[in-house]
């Protein structure tokens, strides 16, 4: 079965990631790489000639051409953080490698921190996967169905019906040999023929095909022009039908995860962020080795945000 090939591969040692990234130095360096791959360049005027001021807490460059200083973790995620270097990485090490995630509370421990400041580092880097994930579109054969967080089974199909549920679109597109390929998990609005006609716009290829059941929304992914055959079921819901295997493998995993890893949180507000973190580790879930070093250039290119945008609502609705 395709799953084992997941379960069984290496991944990166904690000796490993010790051995590499065991000190403020080395991370220093890290992250330098993953920020500026062929070398400095001045963010004002993107000339590449600087000298390295000395003190401070994080490496301070200095413009030759126009004096512009520029602080290695400025512009990053890390921007402005009080931490070493050291604790960032041992972050990204851990919740790249917790196949079902992480909770605050398990870094918080994990790290020696206090838990508001495992909160932020945490919000932040999934705040990173998202953002990464938002970049890409899905395309071929996409199945899509209608999900919910909240409710009465958190992470996992509430029913249309139910209510205290913040309603998201699953969606998986398919290899020619209809093995799972990418997957985006996108909180809308509600289930209407305009949230879905948006939706697909933003997150689908023009061209692609796309199978859904019978919800009468989901017609409006032809507005972004793909095609769409829905499969009327007569009662049964997807999750009873093959057709649909790789959302339900996809929504049980979420549940997992969901369930297993975090307690409760403000799903209207903070939902996407989890999704987006959940999405980013499924769709590298074949490449756990080189997760952290992937991660870690998520995050030196992530752009900062201060924690008021960090605990303010980014939810689409
Ligand atoms: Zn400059």
């Amino acid at each position: 079965m395709a799953m084992n090939r997941i379960q069984f591969q290496p991944g990166m040692s904690m000796p490993e990631f010790c051995r590499r990234f065991g000190t403020d130095a080395q991370c220093a360096a890290a992250l330098e790489k993953a920020r500026w791959p062929t070398g400095f360049r001045c963010p004002r005027c993107d000339r590449a000639g600087h000298c390295v001021l000395p003190g401070g807490s994080h490496k301070l460059l200095q413009c030759n051409a126009c004096r512009h200083q520029t602080s290695l973790i400025a512009g990053s995620v890390c921007h402005g953080t009080k931490l070493g270097l050291s604790a960032w990485f041992l972050a990204i090490y851990l919740i790249s490698q917790a196949k079902t995630g992480l909770s605050a509370l398990a870094l918080k421990r994990q790290l020696g921190v206090s838990y508001p400041t495992a909160w932020l580092i945490h919000h932040k880097l999934m705040q990173a996967m998202a953002e990464r994930e938002d970049r890409h579109v899905l395309e071929g054969p996409v199945q899509i169905d209608d999900a919910y967080l909240g409710g009465e089974r958190s992470g996992g199909k509430a029913g249309r019906g139910s209510e205290n549920k913040v309603p998201f679109v699953v969606a998986v597109s398919l290899t020619d040999d209809g093995h799972p390929s990418r997957t985006k998990l996108t909180l809308v609005p509600g289930f209407t023929l305009k949230a879905i006609a948006q939706w697909a716009k933003d997150n689908l290829a023009p061209g692609s095909t796309v199978f859904s059941d019978g919800l009468a929304c989901f017609s409006a992914v032809t507005d972004a022009g793909c095609a769409h055959q829905p499969t009327v079921v007569g009662g049964r819901k997807p999750k009873d039908l093959p057709e649909f295997q790789w959302i339900n493998t996809v929504l049980g995993n979420l549940k997992t995860s969901l369930s297993g890893s975090y307690h409760a949180f403000a799903f209207r507000k903070y939902g996407a962020r989890y999704l987006g973190a959940f999405t980013y580790r499924f769709n590298r879930r074949f490449d756990l080795s080189t997760l952290p070093a992937r991660l870690l250039l998520a995050a030196a290119n992530c752009a900062p945000h201060p924690l008021r945008s960090i605990r303010s609502a980014d939810a689409h609705c």
